[in-house]
């Protein structure tokens, strides 16, 4: 089989927020740029976003104050350099993309509305409605699209070409008939996306399977503080979908089944605004001492009856409709039930601020590039608050964008010949011909609802080392999968044992940093090690897979500058 070389300046894989940013801010320099995705671009899950995106927008709001806000979120983790520069440029951002097109919803007097969110001290969060990723998504790919941007969709990128400390391209086939193609240039940016899916209980699009990681880590290139996974409050009971913190924003209250307004015992003074790691565990909590509600008692009330139909329909439209349809309960009339769910991944492939792959703590890949949410810059430390991503795939999209626009033309190609599609075409094969009895389903369910039990809201080194046994055993049954679907045409049996391939390698290291991790920060909460430990671990987990599948974990610095730690209260 004949497999063509395309050559390109850039290649972005991924065209959410960060991809089509990027994408634009090249084009627009007179780049050669091509987007690669596998799903349509408006299908991104940056779509899905709901709630907000910060800046430090209103007069009585300072830039300061959202830099601070967001280190003590991150439980002190998050790298300052990277928070100072983000929050510093949050308002040109919004302008940036409100100037392109973005509706945003407004105040009276015409300003831009903002909403609390929780851990910020102001009201913050920029929407419109809560639609907000939605508006944002259509405005950027829009106008990417308008300056002339290349978007292949529907291909699905399963290898980076990558030798002697330098990356070349990406190794990718068509959904549509599953032919192969290399994309062969001389720098590569990663914008895949998030990887939550690997829980049970989740807020994330299907799609949302870590590829990215996975690619990386199978060429040995580290992964940064994988531990941290967020786990939102309000996923709607059973399924988990996205009540967004809007609703707390606006004012919504949690109840457990005795009546009590328990967030009074965990964070009295920020109550439901609290940030999501110490509601989560809150919820978490409640459910596990028995006065959870619902059918098996596993969910907690929200109720947002007090704001009325007229607030809530101009406010949380879309709320409204996910829980009618998904629960069949009617904010405006009773309170709705929700639970923790598994909704955002802290960590990622390790960047400097400029968007720049590491090789290792000091080192970098050559032409290899990362933004949005799987990426680790790390703005969000040990927990991310609510209304930060939005900005950091937005404004680290963009800027990440302009790097590779200063850096290609000095950038080499190293020519990629076919013989480099290789691993991805055994790949397909193994999965097409073998003939085991192990089907993707069944061991997607096992990972999932493993994931969520032993490596979820409470970890111990009990848990967390079952899980590790429950992952080699998942690894060696995933050797022995059989598909059904044997054809080229849209083969979705084939794309979903490539991501729950994926899946496998990088909830390995989830499980690994947190086994490593004996402490408590954020969002890695270990029963056993129930504070957090600034002696020991006040530094990133860099952790490298080798090819038998065994993870190695170093560390590195975690940049303080501004602000030192303290204890966080709220
Ligand atoms: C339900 C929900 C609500 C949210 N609400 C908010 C909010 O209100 N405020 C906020 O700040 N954040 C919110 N977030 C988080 C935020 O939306 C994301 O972190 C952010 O949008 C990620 O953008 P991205 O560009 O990095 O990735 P995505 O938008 O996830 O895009 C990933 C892209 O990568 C492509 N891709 C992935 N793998 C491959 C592959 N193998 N080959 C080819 N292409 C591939 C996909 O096709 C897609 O185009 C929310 C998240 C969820 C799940």
């Amino acid at each position: 089989m004949e497999i063509p070389v395309i050559k390109k300046d850039v290649i972005i894989v991924g065209a959410g927020l960060a991809g089509c940013a990027a994408a634009r801010e090249l084009k627009k320099s007179g780049k050669d740029v091509l987007v690669l995705t596998k799903l349509h671009p408006l299908r991104s899950h940056s779509g899905a976003a709901q709630g907000g995106v910060n800046a430090a927008l209103s007069s009585d709001d300072d830039i300061e104050l959202h830099i601070f806000d967001t280190v003590k979120g991150s439980d002190y983790l998050a790298d300052q350099d990277a928070v100072e520069l983000m929050c510093s440029k949050a308002p040109e951002t919004i302008r940036w993309i409100e100037r392109m097109g973005a509706a945003f919803s407004r105040n009276e007097d015409g300003t831009i509305a903002q909403r609390p969110f929780g851990g910020q001290s102001k009201p913050r969060a920029c929407f419109a409605k809560d639609r907000t990723g939605l508006t944002l998504l259509q405005t950027i790919y829009e106008q990417a699209f308008r300056e002339g941007v290349e978007f292949w969709d529907e291909w699905y990128v399963a290898d980076l070409l990558y030798k002697d400390g330098k990356a070349y391209g990406v190794v990718a086939y068509n959904l549509r008939d599953s032919k192969p193609a290399i994309f062969n240039a001389k720098a590569v940016m990663f914008a895949t996306g998030g990887y939550a899916r690997a829980f049970k209980i989740n807020s994330n699009a299907h799609a949302n399977t870590g590829d990215g990681l996975s690619i990386f880590a199978r060429h040995g290139l580290p992964l940064e503080d994988m531990e941290f996974v967020q786990f939102h409050p309000s996923g709607l009971a059973g399924s988990g979908i996205l009540i967004s913190e809007a609703a707390r924003g606006e004012g919504g209250k949690l109840y457990n089944s005795e009546g009590e307004r328990f967030m009074e015992k965990y964070a009295p003074e920020k109550m439901e605004l609290a940030p999501r790691d110490v509601v989560s565990r809150a919820i978490a909590n409640e459910i596990r001492e028995g006065r959870g509600v619902g059918p098996d008692k596993m969910a907690v009330y929200l109720d947002l009856t007090h704001l009325g139909e007229e607030k809530i329909m101009e406010r949380l439209p879309e709320l409204r409709d996910l829980a009618i349809t998904f629960l069949g309960q009617d904010m405006v009339k009773e309170p709705i039930m929700i639970t923790v769910t598994a909704h955002y991944s802290m960590g990622g492939i390790p960047v400097d601020i400029d968007g720049h792959v590491r090789k290792s703590a000091d080192s970098f890949v050559e032409g290899l590039y990362a933004a949005g949410e799987c990426a680790c810059v790390s703005v969000h430390g040990a927990n991310r608050l609510g209304a930060n991503s939005l900005l950091e795939a937005l404004f680290f999209g963009r800027h990440v964008g302009e790097t590779i626009s200063k850096e290609v033309d000095s950038l080499e190609l190293i020519s990629a010949n076919e013989e480099e599609a290789k691993n991805m075409l055994n790949e397909m094969e193994f999965i097409l011909k073998n003939n085991g009895n192990e089907s993707t389903a069944s061991l997607r369910q096992e990972l999932q609802d493993s994931m969520f039990e032993n490596a979820g809201v409470f970890r111990t080194h009990d848990s967390l080392t079952k899980q590790k046994e429950k992952l080699k055993e998942l690894r060696a049954r995933f050797k022995n999968i059989r598909i059904d679907d044997k054809s080229k045409t849209f083969n979705t049996d084939l794309q979903e044992a490539i991501e729950l391939g994926h899946m496998l390698d990088y909830a390995t290291f989830i499980v690994e940093g947190a086994i490593a991790r004996k402490e408590s920060r954020g969002a890695h909460y270990r029963e056993d090690f129930p504070s957090r430990d600034d002696e020991n671990f006040l530094k990133h987990t860099l952790a490298y897979m080798d090819e038998e599948g065994n993870v190695s974990i170093e560390y590195m610095d975690v940049k303080i500058d501004k602000f030192q730690p303290q204890e966080r209260k709220y």
